[in-house]
């Protein structure tokens, strides 16, 4: 059984808050500050430019790429960092749709995170060829797979209400219609257990700064079936996935493997971080952290909707079809949030009326959630949201 006070222990996290919102931003691992300073000093600072070869820079994305591999149900040497997430994104359904050349649409919901779908949209653009995007209610996905389908691009948890896709059945189902598959893990990697090679899923990607504490802007991760390493054509072609970058030949030639997918210079202060972030995994087992979220996630809403029946859930009721993440709708959300942020309860909103909180069994415990059921029902009941200063919208709500 995973020490969850040992886990709580590698974070820092400042006094007098609730950190409800590391599924935007994971707090920061302390060891990272020390690994990160030590990779400065030691590494650029002492061994240069030697620091590629020396201090093991050019194979850190698939040596870091493996750990989180391993967190996802991944075969070994299948997973690469670098980018951010809309990128992998770009990359992963670019690839996709050229091994299925004679389907015409991309299968998505209207759960998807934006810039999945704007991602896609600007591809689709450039390719033409009557390629196009069919977003679908969440409900309806499955019954919207059929033979004019060339990829299912889909995100494990929604963003906004936290339901959850049945990976397995809808990566089944597609396949038996002759698509592929893209799945975006951002709100899954880290949260629950994912299983990309049981599943048979053809690409996979995700962010490194939500659930895997990577700090902000931290390098996304690309998951790509072994069936379709040698086949997969990266579309962002740069000297890094090239089978001999320092050969420097003129003519692009395709990498092995999963090095294809990387592009340019990994970003080598962030992976040091992210690094460090996933020492944690060391002693934390995934299997635990989800039994524990969805403990602390049923837990808050029984207390909420104990004390606050102004607020609808969002969120699906049953632990099994739900992220690590609940969510209240309520008119006035955007305001509720920014009192319950004055009051050092650190969620978030998502337009138009969510109020989403984040669960983290690594640094958040039962103490946590009930302390914001009580602050969030002392807003609600007392109106205290109702403030001009709450009122103003900043530019990250
Ligand atoms: C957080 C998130 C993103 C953000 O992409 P970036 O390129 O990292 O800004 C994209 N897609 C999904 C599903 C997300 O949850």
């Amino acid at each position: 059984m995973t020490d969850f006070a040992a886990t709580r222990a590698q974070f820092h996290l400042p006094d007098g808050v609730i950190y409800l919102d590391g599924n935007s931003l994971g707090p920061l691992p302390i060891a990272a500050e020390r690994r990160v300073a030590k990779m400065l000093r030691e590494e650029w600072g002492e061994q240069l430019i030697r620091g590629w070869n020396t201090a093991g820079w050019m194979v850190q994305p698939r040596r870091i790429g493996d750990r989180i591999g391993r967190l996802i149900g991944a075969e070994q040497g299948a997973v690469t960092m670098g980018d951010t997430l809309s990128i992998k994104v770009y990359q992963a359904l670019a690839s996709a749709l050229e091994l299925n050349p004679s389907r015409k649409v991309v299968l998505s919901d209207s759960g998807n995170f934006p810039s999945d779908l704007y991602i896609a949209q600007g591809l689709l653009a450039s390719l033409g060829r009557g390629l196009t995007l069919k977003v679908v209610e969440p409900e309806e996905v499955e019954a919207a797979i059929d033979g004019s389908v060339a990829v299912l691009m889909l995100t494990e948890v929604d963003y906004r209400t936290g339901r959850l896709h049945d990976m397995r059945a809808l990566t089944g189902r597609a396949h038996a219609a002759g698509a592929l598959t893209v799945w975006d893990l951002a709100h899954s990697a880290g949260a629950l257990p994912v299983d990309v090679a049981g599943a048979g899923a053809d690409f996979a990607v995700g962010c490194t700064y939500k659930y895997l504490n990577g700090g902000p802007g931290a390098p996304a991760f690309i998951y790509v079936a072994p069936r379709h390493h040698e086949t997969a054509r990266p579309a962002l072609s740069g000297w890094l996935g090239h089978e001999a970058p320092f050969a420097f030949d003129l003519d692009y030639r395709a990498g092995r493997g999963i090095e294809r997918m990387r592009v340019g210079t990994p970003p080598v202060m962030a992976l040091t971080a992210l690094d460090a972030a996933l020492d944690v995994w060391d002693i934390a087992s995934i299997e635990d952290v989800r039994a524990k979220s969805i403990a602390l996630c049923d837990l808050f809403i029984r207390e909420v909707e104990e004390r606050c029946p102004d607020l609808a859930l969002a969120s699906p009721r049953d632990g099994q079809q739900r992220g690590s993440q609940v969510s209240f709708r309520h008119g006035q959300g955007y305001a509720i949030m920014q009192a319950l942020i004055a009051r050092g309860v650190i969620g978030d909103f998502r337009a138009p009326d969510a109020i989403r909180f984040g669960f983290t069994p690594l640094y958040i415990g039962e103490e946590e959630v009930l302390g914001a059921a009580r602050i969030l029902a002392e807003i609600v009941g007392g109106r205290l949201w109702d403030r001009p200063e709450y009122h103003r919208k900043a530019l990250v709500t």
